[in-house]
Formats: C-alpha cells, structure tokens, sequence
C-alpha cells in the first residue's frame, strides 16, 4: 500500500483506500490483523550482545589471559590438579563477571520499554492512549504541540499544525500543514505540507491524520538512522573509575612484578613466584568494579521506577545526589491538577459553585444561571464551547443522551483539567458543548499556550461569526474593551476594570486559580488569526480550587532538612502562587521571595543572579524565564533540577543539570529533552528520586571501599613477606580463591545494599566530589593495611609457634579471608560501626556471606580441597586466634563508634 502518492489523493479517499472511518478509527478486529499483516511500527534496532561474547568476554583481560596460558604450561609440565583448579575458578570468576553484566544488560533493556513512546488514536470510536508501536496503517492518530509523529501519517484535520520536520529534511523552520490534496505526484518530500512524516515534531496546533505508513516502510525506517531509546551514555563516575582502574592496572602490575624479582631474587623457584606474581595481579585489579557500578546503578534505577522516576539518562542518577535546587511547575505537580470551578464573577457579582470533583451536579448561590440574560449564563457558555477536553463516565465519552445516566460509575474527564472545571461548571447549569453545538459550528481555533497564556475559537451559527476566548484575566483584561451586564454590553472603564482585578485578587489569596472568559461578534470577512482576540467583551472570571498535594508538603520538609531549595515556578497568578506555596511551605510568612515574569523581564541576566538566590517563588513566568532562572541558578554553582511538560518548556528543561517532564501531561518533546520522567508527575517523586540518586552513590562507595582495601590487603600480605625475606604466606591457587570469595558475593551484595537513614538530613555532595572524598582514601589506606599486617602478623607467629608451613599458610589465608567477611559490614556505613548498622538488614549479604565462609571452611577441611588448596585442618586456638584478628579491628572500630554515637546523642548527622 505504501507505493501510493498519498499527497495527491483527498484525504477522504486515503481513508478510504485504508477502510477506515475517520471519526471512529480502526475496529480492535482489524487492527489486530493488521499487526500481523504489517508487523510493529519499530525501527529495527542494533541487536545487543549476544551472550556467549558477553561470556568469552570476561577472558579478554590481559592478566586473565597471561594466567590462561601459564596455567597451560604448568598443565604440560605436570601440574594438572593445579591447572585445572585455575581454571575452574577462573571460569567461575567468569560465570560471575557474565552475570554482573548479563544483570546490567538486560536492567537495562526493560528501562528502554518503560520510556517507549506513546500515541493517541481512535480505534472503536474511543480515544485511548497505546504505545506507538501497535499502530498500524489505517489508523487515526490524534496530534497537538509537543507531540512526536508516531508513523507516516496524511493529515485529515490540522488546526495550525506546524511541523518540525529537522530530524528528516534538515530545514529548521516548522512548516505549516493542511489537508488539502496536492496536484503533483512528484512534490518533493519536504513540500508535501499535507504528510506527517514519523518522528518530526508537532510544534503547533492540534490535529488528525490517517497511518499511512509504519516501521521500516516509514520515510525514516527507509533512511533508518533514528532509534528510540534510552541513551547508554557512561556516567561520569563510570568514566573516572575507568581511569582509576587504568591507574590500579599499573600500580598492581608494578608491585607484582617486584613480588616476583624480590621472591626469585630469595631464592623461591621462579615458576611458582610467576605464578604467585599473575594470580596477584589478577585478584589485585578490581576488574569486577564496571560491572558492580552498572549494576548498581541499573538496581537503583528500577528501585526509582518502582517509587515513579523513570530515568531516561543515566548521569542523571548521579546529578541526582547533587541536586541543590529543585524547581517545580506548580499545576499538577505541586498541586492534584484536579479542579472544581468555586467561584464565578460576572456582572460585578460573585457565584459560589458547589459541588465535588467532576460530577456535574452542584448549585449557583448568588447568580442565576439558567437565565439567559444573565452573564453568567453566557460566562458558562463561553468557558464551555473554548473548550477541547471531554467529559468522561468509565472512560467513555458523555455526550448526547447518555449523559444523564443515573449508573453509579464516578465521572472523569479526558483533556485538560483546567477545561474539564470548566465543563463541568457549565454542566452544573445544564449547558453542553454538544447541545450548544447544534446551533454553532466550530470553524477555527487558535490553541492554547503558555507563553500566549490565552485560547480561542470562533464559531459561526445563525447569528454570524462569534470568537470565544479564554485565558489569564490579566492577559484577557487588557484585550477587552467592554463588559457584559444584564443590561447589555457596556464600556469597560477603569471603575469596572479595577473593580474586575479586585475580584480576581481575591479570589487568587483563597489560592483559586483564575481565568477570564471573554467573546466577540466578528465580521464574516475577518480573518482567523490574533486579530480577533481584539476588542473583546468582557464575560465573567471562573475560580477553580486545585488542592496541593499532601505528599508535596511533606516532600518539601525533606528538601529542607536535606539541604535542598524547593522552588516554584508557575504561569499562575501571583496571589495564587503565594498563597499555594504558602500552604506547602515553600514560602515562609512573608511575601518576599516572589518574582513575577513581568518583575524578571526588567532584570538583566547579572541582576537576576543575585535575586536566584532569596528567590523561591515564581508567578505569571513563560518558558522562556524558565531557561534564564536555570542558567541564573547555575552560575551561582547550583545544582539544578527543573521540571517541565508543555513544548516549550523543553529549553529549559534540557538545559537543567536534571531535567525532569511529566509522564502524564508531558509533550514527546519535553520528555525526549529530560533525563528524567515521573510516572505520577508528583513533586514527592522527585525527592524520592534524589534519595534513591544518594543511596545509589552510597553503595558504590561502599563497594568501592570493600574492593580497594581488601585488594590492598592481599597485596601488602605478598609484597612485605617478600621485602622481609619471608617464605610466601600465599600460593597462587589461594590468592585466586580469595579473590573469588570476596569480590564476587559479597562485593555484589553491597552494591544492592539499602540506604543509610540519615541520607536525607546531610547537605548534597558537590558535583566535582571525589569519589574518595570525605575520608574514604583514609579508610581505605587504613583498613587494607591492617588487613595485609594482620594476615603476616598470624603466618609470622604461626611459624614462629612451630606450627608447619601447610598450617601456618592454611591460617594466613583463612585470616585474610574472614578479615574481609568482617570488613564488608564496617563497609555498609560511613558513620556506624558494626553494632549499629542492623548486620540483618541486607539479606543478600548476609547470604553472600554465610556462603564465602561455607566455601572457605571446605577449602579448609574436605580432604580433596585440601590437596588442591595446599591447605591442612585447623584446631579451635588457631580458629580462636585468626578469628580475633581477623574481627578485632571491625569490633574495636564498632564500640569506638557505638560510644562516639551515643555520647553525641545523635546518631543520624554524625559524619566522618
Ligand atoms: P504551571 O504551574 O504548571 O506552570 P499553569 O497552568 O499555571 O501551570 P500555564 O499552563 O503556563 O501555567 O498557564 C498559564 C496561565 O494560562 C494560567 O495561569 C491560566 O490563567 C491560563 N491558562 C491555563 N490553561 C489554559 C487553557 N486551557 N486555556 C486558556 N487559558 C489557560
């Protein structure tokens, strides 16, 4: 089908070549067996590893693969029990790399899912949202600003639709799209105005159009350059610890290598000190720690998920911890983004409305509406007809008959909720669009927006052509010129007009957020465009109550105490704004601290710097103050996440350290200019996201403590025996088993390990933190040097006792194995010991654990181990006295650290 030259066809005509009804959509019938005829509307993606090369994979480090070929010789000259043992730890070493970062992968995968986008279309005469990839041809996709074009698509129904079609032809200029046929089949591409090609952009106006095209059949499946994905963009901290795994690459081959001059230069054989030299080398370099950081990450991201963030870039999850400032819209995010029209003002006389939710059931005290002649009859017929959302039961329109269902199903609205208030207002009054609409057709529409803070309609009925506007009283107060009463239109002077913006203000101070409504008779000739929204008359104000949301309250309190600055930033009215943040907290007492679009316009870039700072309220602002309120903040060293959901938000949101868009009211735009998305487009969400983006940094430093000064440990065991011209406390063989031991389980298990609970109540980390910050080299440096003296100080007296070289190296090497099975609890907090972290609370350790000590104490004891390991039994004092010095610094630094706690009386800010 896709061959036709769809341009040159009446868009009737392409719908009938794809049979479908465009006011109703595809039946599910059809649309099913079209899924199979055409398959997904996807662009084939690169395919991911496949993991046998994820496996074989794990071998290609050079120290493993130097190991490999040394184990072979040793096979050859007669060592097989060795060489086999090697290589079945190296080959469980492997199995566990594989995992780690099979676990990565495939984390990462099902984030790709979650952000797949989305598209509007009618199927069964419904509206209902699916993902883009079960479209199919035939279908009606339903288009407005901000969207992304889900498939090839004719337009059936473009209401100043422009398009952004960058991605495909590389003309930045939107171009303006109809629905009328064109005459030649040869158009090129980029002038066939009536085509909607996958993956531009709507950046105006609302429309429809029919799916002429999907997946690779697509303009641009055919160019097939774009993907749909999350981008695997490294994080910064991946990128440091890549280099630092650089540097560690060195450092160990270095000292290694010295093991084994000094151990040869002794006088040991120079096979088993090569041995011994490359098996160190090998548990020396942290080569598990790209794998345990993806995974922690990939871990705390779906934690994110399971608490509403979706993140779409991964550094975000770092920034995160950072985060100092956190700018929120106010609509929906801050507050339920559910109204209720309260209260009307129309003719110099205020109507209070009652009623719950979206029922359309409630009274008018004060006015009457059922009187045509009273305005505020015609105030709920403007607000109904500029008006584009729909009134809802079960998710099925109501219209026309079925409206006065009695069935007890609660009452919903598809659309805005600020147009659904206004709905139902009217619907309160008995006046429906569809009913109005018999009389007066819809002929244009100019949509709204935030920067315009404005909409309007015109319709022609018998009475000739009539424009209904809606918008910002402020915005509509000063585009009219006269004001409906009872008596009749009257000349809007400045008694009436001060008299109107009073009434606004209070009902803005009761936190109601106003728009005005307003009309006017036009000429037949006029034309559709801004023009007539001049000289309008004055209709009335609706005030809706949008109740905060109670989690947003509480979020606030946690940004406080966690060192961030909650700020709100909305087009609303400025006594609105405050009297809403007041109530959230976000603006303390006084009214300073409030800013408003109009104020910040008369500031320059450097002025505004200095007001960022004390400022935590932003009223009546556009997207474009959006973008210079983030740049101000981050020249003041802020760390800023800011949200964003209409097109043109999309700016600021990218230029945000986190930008963060609306999972449910956001446009394609925004959320593919985000790093983040939340799920439930709550405030709360966020905070919670920047606990998880805390805890997440956390576990890799604790991780990355446990590695480092374990492998600092087994390093200095070997290099002072050398230096101190001691017999080798370790063989190969062992080292290798310690490395697996220790690194693998248990590393991992921290990676996974839950939050410390003071993590919100300290400051945010500066962004160009060290990952050793904060004394954690300290630590490090300390705790592996006491594990490596530890470990020579029980081989030394072992011998020394008389014990044999079997035992006294069987004795190191359990030393060296449980100091690290203790040190891995120090690791699960920077400020508690042992005795306070709950050694219970992470069950995965706990199991890692108890199954390294299993391993260890087979080593140990099982007669065939034995002869492998080169290990011997021991007896309860030699348990006694590894024991002791392997947990004596972990109890010791505990009890220093339960008593520092308790004496500072609080445990939850104690640092360091
Ligand atoms: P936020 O707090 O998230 O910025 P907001 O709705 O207050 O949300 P905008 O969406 O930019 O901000 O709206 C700005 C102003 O435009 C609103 O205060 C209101 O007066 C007016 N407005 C909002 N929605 C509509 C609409 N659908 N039609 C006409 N005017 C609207």
């Amino acid at each position: 089908m896709r061959q036709q030259a769809w341009h040159v066809l009446p868009w009737i005509d392409v719908a009938k070549a794809f049979e479908v009804h465009p006011g109703k959509g595809l039946s599910l019938k059809e649309v099913n067996q079209r899924l199979t005829e055409f398959g997904q509307n996807m662009l084939r993606t690169k395919k991911g590893t496949h993991p046998v090369f994820v496996f074989l994979g794990q071998f290609k480090d050079f120290m493993v693969l130097v190991l490999l070929a040394a184990t072979i010789v040793s096979g050859v000259l007669g060592e097989v029990a060795d060489a086999i043992t090697i290589m079945a730890i190296l080959i469980v070493n492997a199995v566990l790399g594989f995992i780690q970062e099979y676990r990565a992968e495939k984390s990462m995968d099902s984030l790709k899912s979650l952000t797949a986008p989305e598209a509007r279309v009618l199927r069964d005469g419904v509206e209902v949202r699916i993902p883009a990839a079960e479209l199919v041809p035939g279908d009606i996709v339903l288009l407005e600003a901000g969207d992304r074009i889900p498939a090839d698509i004719r337009w059936i129904q473009a209401v100043n639709i422009e398009v952004e079609e960058s991605a495909l032809t590389g003309e930045s200029h939107p171009v303006a799209k109809s629905v009328l046929a064109l005459t030649d089949e040869l158009t090129p591409m980029a002038d066939r105005v009536n085509m909607g090609y996958m993956g531009t952009i709507v950046v105006n106006g609302r429309g429809a159009g029919v799916v002429v095209a999907t997946g690779m059949d697509t303009e641009m499946g055919i160019i097939a350059g774009m993907i749909q994905s999350v981008e695997d963009e490294e994080t910064p901290l991946q990128k440091r610890l890549a280099q630092l795994g650089k540097y560690l690459v060195l450092i160990s081959l270095a000292v290694c290598a010295l093991v084994v001059i000094t151990g040869v230069w002794r006088g040991e054989g120079f096979y088993k000190m090569f041995l011994a030299g490359v098996s160190l080398a090998v548990a020396a370099i942290p080569e598990g720690l790209p794998a345990i950081v993806t995974v922690a990450l990939a871990i705390g991201v779906q934690r994110m998920v399971k608490r509403k963030a979706i993140v779409r870039k991964l550094p975000a999850v770092e920034t995160l911890g950072c985060a100092t400032v956190i700018c929120s819209d106010k609509t929906g995010t801050l507050t339920q983004n559910e109204m209720t029209v309260r209260q009307i003002y129309s003719d110099r006389r205020m109507t209070a409305v009652t009623g719950q939710g979206y029922d359309p059931k409630g009274e008018f005290h004060g006015g009457d509406p059922m009187t045509s002649k009273d305005p505020l009859n015609e105030a709920l017929k403007v607000a109904a007809l500029c008006n584009n959302s729909i009134l809802t039961r079960k998710g099925i329109q109501v219209a026309g008959l079925f409206r006065s269902s009695s069935k007890e199903s609660p009452w919903g609205i598809e659309g805005d909720p600020t147009e659904g208030a206004l709905l139902v207002a009217a619907a309160k009054a008995g006046i429906w669009r569809e009913t109005l609409e018999r009389k007066e057709e819809r002929m244009g529409e100019i949509p709204f927006d935030s920067d315009r803070k404005r909409m309007s309609v015109i319709y022609q009925g018998k009475s000739g052509k009539r424009a209904y506007v809606k918008g910002a009283p402020d915005v509509i107060l000063r585009l009219c010129k006269a004001e409906l009463t009872s008596e009749g239109i009257v000349e809007l002077n400045d008694i009436r007009r001060r008299t109107i913006m009073h009434a606004n203000d209070e009902m803005a101070r009761k936190a109601l957020r106003v728009l005005a409504v307003a009309e006017r008779q036009l000429q037949e000739d006029e034309k559709d465009d801004e023009s007539i929204e001049e000289n309008l008359v004055f209709v009335g104000l609706m005030g809706m109550i949008d109740p905060p949301r109670t989690s947003a309250g509480k979020a606030i309190k946690v940004c406080r105490h966690a060192g961030i600055k909650p700020v709100m930033i909305t087009g609303d009215h400025r006594l609105t704004a405050e009297a809403v943040a007041q109530e959230l907290g976000i603006l303390r007492e006084n009214s300073q601290g409030i800013l408003t679009g109009a104020e910040l316009e008369y500031l320059s870039d450097e002025e505004l710097e200095k007001k960022v700072m004390t400022t935590s309220v932003y009223a009546r602002v556009t997207p474009k103050d959006k973008l210079r309120i983030v740049r101000a903040l981050k020249k003041n060293g802020q760390v800023v996440a800011m949200t964003g959901d209409g097109v043109n938000d999309a700016p600021a949101v990218k230029e945000a350290d986190i930008g963060v868009s609306m999972g449910k009211t956001g446009t394609d735009v925004t959320k593919e200019a985000s790093a983040m998305v939340l799920a439930d487009d709550n405030f709360a969400t966020i905070v919670a996201a920047v606990e998880e983006g805390r805890a997440i940094y956390d576990n890799i430093r604790k991780f990355i403590r446990y590695l480092l000064s374990c492998n600092l440990g087994e390093v200095l065991t070997m290099f002072l025996a050398t230096l101190l011209g001691l017999p080798l406390p370790l063989l190969a063989i062992q080292i290798l088993w310690v490395n697996l031991v220790t690194d693998g389980l248990p590393a991992m298990a921290l990676g996974v390990d839950g939050m410390d609970k003071d993590i919100m109540s300290r400051p945010p980390r500066a962004p160009e933190e060290s990952i050793f910050a904060r004394g954690l080299a300290q630590k490090i440096g300390i705790r592996g040097t006491m594990i490596g003296l530890g470990t020579l100080f029980v081989f030394v007296t072992a011998l020394f006792l008389g014990v044999n070289m079997l035992g006294a190296r069987t004795m190191a090497f359990s030393t060296l194995v449980f100091s690290q099975l203790f040190h891995v609890f120090d690791c699960k907090s920077e400020t508690r010991g042992i005795f306070e972290v709950g050694l219970f609370s992470n069950p995965y350790l706990v199991a890692a654990v108890l199954i390294s000590t299993l391993m260890q104490l087979s080593v140990v004891y099982l007669p065939p181990l034995q002869a492998i390991f080169k290990t011997a039994s021991l007896l309860s004092w030699q348990w006694g006295f590894i024991l002791t010095v392997a947990g004596g610094p972990s109890i010791l630094i505990g009890l220093w650290r339960l008593v520092k706690n308790t004496w500072h009386g609080d445990t939850s800010i104690a640092r360091g």
